[in-house]
């Protein structure tokens, strides 16, 4: 007679923040559940069997947003669905590479703090969130501390979140200039990226953001790239003049950007293929961004 066994997985559903905190602290083997759509697929295929599971699905402030001047705080539970709904004008980057994850079921159910609580190399909203200066707000029963999204990501599939900490949001800034993303992936949707770019203008601070995924251990930003045109943009004026940037300056910006990358070749795609393909979408999203820069100013003239 065959034998079946059977183990027991215990399942927590907190309805408060401060509940959730303390079974983190006070159960070692629990992990977080929050859309389910990346760790539903870790224990279904084996890959995972935690003790128990935390459910934050329960916790009203996890599923909130809120604009705090000119930063968004946005809860570690709020659906991407949600964040193309609702905060497409003041997050559009985010929104951009929400719009580009999973199918409508996946946008739904997943989420940003999900995401980030993955730490995979291919998140989708990694290179958004990088290129906005975000800050990662983890809380344990010992307090709150922000964690600045640089500083986040620490190895393949690591964070720097301590054992007891939780995500409670991402503050992000308001877009204060054009934004984009890109995505390279073998067909058009539901698609692991074979490599992502973001980059986000900010005007106000005469700076440029970047970040890329899929071609390095971790996602990442450009900074040689940032800085490079932001130096190009500040010593020709082009802020204020609005005017065309040098192809010579765009191409060096895309291949700053895929120096940047450590890629890896693997069954989505060969390392040479990672890096070129990051040079030209890092080439034409700044196209785009610059493109989108002038026609404001000169809407403003
Ligand atoms: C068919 C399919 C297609 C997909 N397509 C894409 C895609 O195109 N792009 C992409 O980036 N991803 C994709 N994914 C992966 C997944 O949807 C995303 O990573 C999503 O953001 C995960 O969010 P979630 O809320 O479902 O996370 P969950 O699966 O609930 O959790 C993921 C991890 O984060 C931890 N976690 C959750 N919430 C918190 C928190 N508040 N604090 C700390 N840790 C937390 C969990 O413990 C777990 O380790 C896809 C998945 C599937 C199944």
């Amino acid at each position: 007679m065959a034998r079946v066994l059977l183990s027991v997985m215990e399942f927590f559903r907190p309805a408060t923040w401060a509940d959730a905190l303390a079974l983190r602290a006070e159960q070692p083997g629990v992990r977080a559940i929050a859309g389910g759509t990346d760790l539903m697929v870790e224990i279904n295929f084996g890959r995972s069997r935690p003790a128990a599971l935390l459910d934050l699905t329960g916790i009203p402030e996890l599923a909130e947003w809120s604009a705090d001047g000119p930063v968004i705080r946005l809860g570690a539970g709020v659906p991407y669905t949600r964040i193309i709904a609702e905060l497409g004008d003041r997050l559009p980057g985010l929104a951009m590479a929400s719009r580009t994850v999973g199918s409508p079921q996946i946008r739904n159910r997943g989420t940003v703090g999900g995401n980030l609580g993955s730490a995979s190399p291919a998140g989708d909203a990694h290179p958004a969130l990088l290129a906005d200066d975000t800050v990662v707000e983890a809380a344990s029963v010992r307090g709150t501390r922000d964690i600045p999204i640089r500083e986040f990501f620490t190895g393949v599939k690591r964070s720097a979140l301590d054992g007891d900490e939780l995500i409670a949001a991402v503050r992000v800034p308001v877009a204060d200039g054009p934004q984009q993303f890109s995505k390279v992936g073998v067909r058009n949707a539901m698609v692991i990226a074979v490599c992502s770019f973001a980059i986000a203008l900010h005007p106000e601070r005469r700076s440029v953001g970047t970040g890329f995924g899929s071609a390095a251990p971790t996602p990442r930003p450009a900074a040689g790239a940032e800085e490079f045109l932001a130096a190009e943009l500040a010593e020709r004026g082009l802020w204020e003049s609005g005017g065309p940037l040098a192809e010579s300056a765009v191409r060096e910006f895309g291949d700053l950007v895929a120096r940047a990358a450590t890629p890896i070749d693997d069954v989505r795609g060969t390392a040479a293929y990672r890096r070129h393909s990051l040079a030209v979408l890092a080439r034409r999203t700044l196209a785009w961004t610059w493109q989108a820069y002038r026609e404001e100013q000169r809407r403003c003239a």
